[in-house]
């Protein structure tokens, strides 16, 4: 198939729940969770969970990088924003999430020194267009993003840009879903596992989850098609009893994937603890600016006074809407006092986000 409308075939749709529905046991419950914000909108935007059999479960995890990026990052980089000299570049979606005192928008909206940005190159672009200003760029998401950061940061260097400055945040994603495996109150069948983050590490790193826990796993596209195809892989795995980790997305996606960003992304990190929304700090799920590269590491060069962060928004319950213990529906604020014009929590800021998801979808 060649042209995306082949990918949202009616037919071939319906041809694939057939099969899932013929495949299955209509006497258990299957509960699979999707770790990536794209499949989290394509499931909502296409209304796949109406499709597939009353028995699958489809539930959203963490795989937003806006609403796994705790508070204590967002305090971080408001105390950057009101240093004087000081312009934050960003994405868009991180700056509507709360901090414990404030927002990047309201800091925005007070000092006029945080500006969106659509990438690294618009924020060295920033650096070069005012020489008297730091600018502090909040590098946030998975091993997708992280790549491009990379490279920005090396460019930085090479070029001898002294006033870019990179707030690493970034997350893998291996390691969190480890400690959701590890997680008494999951309960899962099996991971629609996240297609951009697989082009980039492969399906390698995530042989544990079948092996070590039995778990059914298919790394899907993003189009309708992508995705009943790896469900209907998973319900094969857990009939068959042969947990494996299958390609769906063949056409992108290789076991070994793409040497060249792992490769850099070697070089400018190295991988340590982190603190994610709702998961709490899981060892090795982060990355942070090697050594070599400290002079543009915000942390290492600039001091804040130190940031007491409080944990919970206002009666959120994003950190379980992201276990996949809660849905959006569960929480007594979303579409009355949370909507995506006035977000309570991450999960309604972010496009990518569930509570977002389910709100502009449902
Ligand atoms: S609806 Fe809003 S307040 Fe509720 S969990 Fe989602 S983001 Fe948080």
């Amino acid at each position: 198939m060649k042209y995306v409308d082949e990918f949202r075939d009616k037919e071939r749709i319906k041809l694939l729940a057939d099969n899932i529905r013929a495949t299955l046991d209509p006497d258990r419950e299957y509960r699979f969770m999707e770790v990536c914000g794209t499949h989290t909108m394509a499931i909502a935007r296409f209304g796949l969970k109406h499709i597939l059999p009353e028995n699958i479960k489809l539930l959203s995890g963490p795989g937003c990088p806006v609403c796994v990026t705790p508070t204590s990052y967002i305090d971080k980089a408001a105390s950057y924003a009101e240093m004087a000299d000081t312009i934050i570049a960003t994405f868009g979606d991180m700056m509507k999430v709360p901090g414990s005192r404030t927002s990047l928008e309201k800091v925005r909206s007070e000092r006029g020194n945080v500006k969106s940005v659509y990438s690294t190159i618009d924020a060295l672009k920033l650096a070069s267009e005012n020489p008297d200003k730091r600018i502090i760029f909040l590098g946030v998401g998975f091993e997708t993003t992280a790549p491009t950061i990379a490279a920005a940061i090396k460019e930085a260097k090479t070029r001898g840009v002294s006033n870019f400055f990179v707030l690493c945040g970034h997350k893998i994603m291996p390691p969190a879903l480890e400690a959701l495996l590890k997680d008494k109150d999951v309960m899962l069948d099996g991971f629609i596992l996240p297609a951009h983050v697989s082009a980039i590490i492969g399906s390698r790193p995530y042989g544990f989850i079948s092996k070590e826990y039995n778990m059914a796993c298919a790394i899907t596209g993003f189009e309708p098609l992508d995705i009943m195809q790896g469900i209907y892989m998973l319900i094969k795995q857990l009939t068959d009893k042969d947990p494996k980790i299958d390609i769906q997305y063949n056409r992108v996606v290789k076991p070994s994937g793409n040497k060249l960003a792992q490769a850099i992304l070697k070089e400018v990190f190295e991988t340590v603890d982190s603190e994610w929304r709702g998961l709490g700090t899981i060892p090795g799920s982060g990355l942070a600016i090697r050594k070599k590269f400290s002079s543009i590491d915000a942390e290492k060069n600039f001091k804040i006074p130190p940031i007491k962060s409080t944990g919970k928004d206002k009666g959120c319950i994003c950190g379980e809407v992201l276990k996949g213990i809660k849905t959006p529906g569960d929480c007594r604020l979303f579409g009355k006092a949370c909507t995506p014009e006035r977000p309570v929590g991450p999960c309604m800021v972010s496009s990518e986000g569930s509570c977002s998801a389910e709100y502009l979808y449902k």
